[in-house]
């Protein structure tokens, strides 16, 4: 066998990444909007700094984390755009992040404070974005305290208010009236901030609302999945699912009609049958709930799944079939073969894409990179 088998391996097309993050600039710059590119959670479990750097090739100028150490983590790997980071605990020390240039959310008076004593620490002012909680009510600034943060970061010389900011709650049900009620709350938050003295930039858009909604574009749009080329909106779009997901064939064998496979014996041969041992299993990301329930793509066709998952092996049904020790298993892939894709996982055990790829982030499982400059 040749050294480059692997157990569990995912494979990011950077291509694809650039591909779709072309897409989503190309809709954000025809409304003068900017892109910043949402490489949280390790990129969605693709790697964040491969997405990130392909991103940035591709037209984005800000990159997004959740924490500040994501962003940190960006910014000492070379990374010289703007970053932004947007949530942590609350004895996090924002030192490091103001003296890296990490644009900073605050949400509170009291994040607004750490911040502000932060950048005394670090000798330079703060960039902060002002999160306004539009009625996600999980982030950010509830409108009743928005006027006193207003003010009290308008009064704060260590910090620059840079940006106002918030997230939709439903932007992937396009139409749905939530979306509006929240722009309008936007919008009144805006026009608080002005009254104050400031004159933020505005970002607000997720990848649905990027796609759907070029209104609520403002001057920053912030797409995370639709760069993975996973769709988030009902209608088509030219994205490309950039994760493939595989494994490889160990070991075939005959079993007799009658026979049983795997714990539980919940499948039995129907027929004289071959099998194709593939060792990746719950402990590599192939979720338990889909025994039963999935197939893979392996010697030029789907083929079932026989019996339940285990935690590092599951069984494929050949048939008459004989797959070559060695041959190439995709669990799931951009679909374009016809081999499954995260979607239909998602779709089968009741969650969605997002999920999916982003639990792909484990020390088991390989990853390596197509497009790489
Ligand atoms: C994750 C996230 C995004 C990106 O959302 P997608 O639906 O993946 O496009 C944007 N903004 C914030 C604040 C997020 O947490």
């Amino acid at each position: 066998m040749s050294p480059d088998l692997s157990r569990a391996e995912v494979v990011v097309d950077l291509h694809a990444i650039r591909h779709n993050l072309r897409l989503l600039a190309g809709r954000a710059s025809q409304s003068g909007a900017s892109t910043m590119a949402v490489v949280k959670a390790d990129g969605y479990g693709h790697g964040a700094l491969p997405v990130a750097r392909a991103a940035l090739e591709a037209g984005a100028s800000w990159l997004g984390a959740c924490s500040l150490a994501e962003a940190i983590a960006l910014r000492d790997a070379g990374i010289t755009a703007r970053l932004f980071s947007w949530l942590d605990l609350p004895d996090v020390d924002f030192t490091p992040g103001v003296a890296a240039d990490i644009d900073i959310s605050v949400s509170s008076a009291d994040e607004l404070a750490r911040v502000a004593a932060a950048a005394n620490r670090a000798g330079k002012r703060a960039r902060v974005h002002l999160k306004i909680d539009t009625g996600l009510s999980r982030n950010g600034c509830p409108p009743y305290a928005w006027p006193a943060l207003v003010k009290a970061a308008k009064a704060e010389s260590a910090v620059e208010v840079v940006a106002l900011w918030s997230h939709l709650a439903c932007a992937d049900e396009p139409g749905h009236p939530s979306i509006d009620m929240q722009a309008g709350r936007f919008h009144t938050a805006y026009e608080i901030a002005r009254e104050a003295g400031l004159e933020p930039l505005r970002h607000l858009a997720n990848s649905a609302a990027t796609l759907t909604r070029p209104d609520l574009h403002f001057d920053l749009v912030r797409p995370g999945i639709a760069m993975y080329g996973l769709n988030p909106v009902p209608q088509a779009e030219d994205l490309r699912p950039a994760m493939t997901f595989k494994s490889t064939v160990v070991l075939t064998k005959r079993i007799e009609a009658g026979e049983s496979v795997s714990y539980g014996h919940t499948w039995t041969a129907p027929r004289d049958t071959t099998l194709a041992l593939v060792p990746t299993g719950y402990a590599d990301g192939v979720p338990r709930t889909l025994s039963g329930r999935m197939d893979v793509w392996l010697h030029g066709k789907r083929r079932p799944v026989a019996g339940r998952v285990c935690m590092d092996q599951l069984v494929v049904d050949c048939g008459d079939d004989e797959p070559p020790v060695g041959a190439e298993v995709i669990l799931f892939g951009a679909g374009t073969r016809g081999e499954p894709t995260a979607r239909e996982w998602a779709d089968t055990i009741g969650t969605i894409d997002y999920e999916i790829v982003t639990g792909m982030y484990r020390p088991r499982v390989r990853r390596a990179y197509l497009g790489e400059t």
